[in-house]
């Protein structure tokens, strides 16, 4: 019997979940670990911003992985021993056998001076809700879009 643990439960960590829970026996263990309880789908973000669909309407509780045998653990991702394949999640360690890391990249406005202070984003779920909300109070002037040097 073996665990596979992959850690996030984004796109690719919930991709590799469900194509491993399809491919091994139920003796192996599938563990999926993340820090949100909803898995988001970052493609629908603009029609957030855009008002035509609502944040519940692109996200689902990744509880729901469950009912397909692959256990879910909420909590942050604190330490990875790779040798040892093993992560400690909010201070217990997990220990498995194979071991998947896709915990995404970090969203890092704050590495632009005044971005965070005075910008939007549409890159994440919350900051397209409060676009748009502030697209909705908009009467006049201009919108400067930008894009900051890539850095993925
Ligand atoms: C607006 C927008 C539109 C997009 N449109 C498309 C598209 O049309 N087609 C396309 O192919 N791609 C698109 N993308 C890109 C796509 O969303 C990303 O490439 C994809 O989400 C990356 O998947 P991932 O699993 O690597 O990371 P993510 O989806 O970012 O998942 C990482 C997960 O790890 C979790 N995590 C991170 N760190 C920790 C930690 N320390 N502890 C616990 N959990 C942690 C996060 O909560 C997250 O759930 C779009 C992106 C955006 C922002």
């Amino acid at each position: 019997m073996a665990t596979v643990l992959v850690l996030g439960g984004g796109v690719g960590g919930v991709v590799a979940a469900n194509v491993l829970r399809r491919r091994l026996g139920r003796e192996h263990r599938i563990v999926l670990v993340d820090r949100e309880a909803r898995h988001s789908l970052a493609a629908s973000f603009l029609w957030v911003m855009n008002g035509s669909r609502r944040p519940a309407q692109v996200s689902r509780p990744l509880a729901s992985l469950r009912r397909k045998g692959i256990e879910v653990v909420l909590g942050e991702v604190e330490r990875i021993e790779k040798e040892r394949r093993e992560a400690t999640v909010a201070g217990k360690p997990i220990a498995a056998e194979q071991l998947i890391v896709a915990l995404g990249a970090d969203f890092r406005p704050d590495t632009v001076e005044g971005l965070e202070e005075t910008g939007q984003t549409f890159c994440t779920l919350d900051g397209a809700t409060r676009l748009r909300d502030a697209l909705a109070e908009i009467r006049s002037g201009r919108i400067a879009v930008l894009t900051a040097a890539p850095a993925y």
